[in-house]
């Protein structure tokens, strides 16, 4: 049997595939179980463990004991090796996991397959992160010989709860962290989309990790990830996802006061200067949003552009988004996917029809596809010109294709009606001008700022949100700190 079959690979089908709690895979306690569709076809693909309260805790007490056991005196080299092992099997396995999440959440293989550079970088990235986990010795004016110093031990255990919108990407920032710092982990993968994090802990184990270190609970959001938000024996909590849940995530951590990482939803400003290289900036502006067919959170969804290159602007952007292949990711030539449900599908159909009633045009796009791709949760690339930025689909995040292109005087206007937003995840500048460029990277509220680019990420690289994206960073030189604690030690001899 190859793994990288549709048909034959053992998670899709009719068995059902229970939790990985402590190297082994159980059924949920009470043996419900629950449906995942492929979003292209809307079909059934597999059954999965219905997570409750008593299957959260019995990982979470799993973790505690593996956190407490022999993991605890494993070196740094010794966790490094291990992920090098990791990094050799998600490297040898990589096709079947981009496989596995095309089917899974609808993105096209072209994209799940063009992620396994940055995922396998992600995995070198914290393997060279484990011997660098230094504490510090600091300087007192104490009376004495006393040594002062700051010792930094994991944190504990880890409830990582992850988003559907891209599992193998967003699994790796919160194994990354535990990995590398000896921290355990109950992951809570997202009830549209479990496959690829339930292989990926698989292949942990094949590379020798631990029983118990990682550990999956599969379910739903308000079951299994609420219990796991407030187990009073979780740590700290990692979560990606909507600011909504992430305000209840915020309300459960206070039951043990959880320190929290959070990056949320966005309403990210993308903003053109008509001395731009539009060549580079249209095809730049329409994959800002329509990568993943708008379910980004950093999607560049609010369009400035400035006036006088407004109607170009549109018209070449409607003429690019029409080149854009829409339809099943199986299909190698595919750039764009369904959305993942139904529900997302009329929540973004409800947008669209909204905005067209509240009066912003309809230069491309606007509905849903048909014909073959019926039966999936298809939607044109859809671009809104002339839109205002207190319009709802210029305020609310769609996490859908759609492009609201707001137009816009001069920087001053640009940057205020940029930061008139509570988000502030993303952003870019597409100029000539270093000065204009500079005035954006100064001045737009946002976790990142992309300039004459977007959605380039490296895991060297921070990546985080602030106001209502979120807290805390991924990646980058401090994201380990939020696995760590630090404790001050007065050493008297
Ligand atoms: P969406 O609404 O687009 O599905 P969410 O932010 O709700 O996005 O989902 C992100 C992750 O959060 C998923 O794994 C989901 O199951 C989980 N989740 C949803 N609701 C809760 C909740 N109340 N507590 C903890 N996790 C939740």
């Amino acid at each position: 049997m190859t793994r990288s079959d549709t048909t034959t690979h053992p998670y899709l089908g009719t068995g059902a595939k229970g939790h990985l709690i402590g190297g082994r895979v159980c059924p949920a306690q009470d043996g419900r179980l629950f449906d995942t569709c492929n979003p292209a076809t809307g079909e059934v693909i597999a059954q999965l463990a219905r997570g409750t309260e008593a299957d959260v805790d019995a990982a979470v007490r799993t973790a505690r004991k593996a956190f407490e056991g022999p993991w605890r005196s494993w070196t740094p080299y010794q966790r490094q090796a291990l992920l090098f092992r990791v990094h050799e099997l998600v490297d040898q396995h990589y096709d079947e996991l981009a496989l596995l999440e095309t089917l899974d959440m609808g993105a096209p293989l072209s994209r799940t397959r063009a992620f396994r550079g940055f995922i396998l970088q992600t995995i070198l990235h914290y393997a060279t992160q484990t011997a660098n986990l230094a504490g510090e010795t600091l300087p007192n004016s104490l009376p004495g010989a006393i040594t002062t110093l700051n010792l930094r031990t994991p944190a504990g255990v880890i409830g990582g709860i992850i988003p559907w919108n891209g599992p193998l990407i967003s699994q790796w920032w919160i194994l990354g962290g535990v990995l590398a710092s000896g921290c355990t982990v109950v992951l809570k993968p997202a009830e549209d989309a479990s496959l690829s994090v339930l292989r990926v802990a698989e292949l942990l184990h094949e590379a020798g990790l631990p029983e118990g270190v990682v550990n999956v609970v599969t379910g739903m959001g308000a079951e299994a990830g609420a219990a796991l938000a407030r187990h009073p024996d979780v740590d700290r909590v990692a979560f990606t996802g909507s600011t909504a849940t992430g305000r209840k995530i915020i309300e459960a951590s206070t039951v043990n006061i959880k320190r929290l990482q959070l990056e949320l939803g966005g309403k990210s400003p993308d903003i053109v200067f008509a001395d731009a290289d539009l060549d580079v900036a249209v095809p730049g502006a329409a994959m800002a949003v329509f990568s993943n067919s708008g379910q980004v959170c950093y999607a560049g969804s609010r369009l400035f552009v400035e006036r006088s290159i407004h109607d170009e602007f549109v018209a070449r952007l409607t003429a690019f988004s029409k080149t854009l292949r829409v339809g099943n990711g199986l299909d190698p030539k595919v750039q764009l996917g369904p959305l993942i449900s139904a529900r997302q599908l009329d929540r973004v159909m409800g947008y669209i029809d909204g905005a067209a009633a509240e009066g912003a045009a309809l230069a491309g796009g606007g509905q849903r596809l048909d014909g073959d791709l019926a039966k999936g949760y298809f939607v044109a690339p859809t671009i809104f010109a002339n839109v205002h930025n207190e319009m709802t689909i210029a305020r609310e995040e769609i996490f859908g294709p759609v492009i609201s292109v707001i137009p816009f005087n001069d920087a001053d206007e640009a940057l205020r009606l940029a930061n008139a937003t509570d988000y502030g995840l993303g952003g870019a500048v597409w100029t000539r001008s270093l000065g204009q460029a500079m005035k954006m990277v100064h001045g737009v509220r946002s976790g990142t700022l992309w300039v004459n680019c977007y959605g380039v990420i490296d895991p060297a690289v921070g990546f985080g949100g602030t106001r209502s994206s979120g807290y805390g960073v991924k990646g980058g030189l401090h994201h380990l700190e939020a696995y760590m604690d630090t404790k001050s030690v007065y050493i008297k001899p």
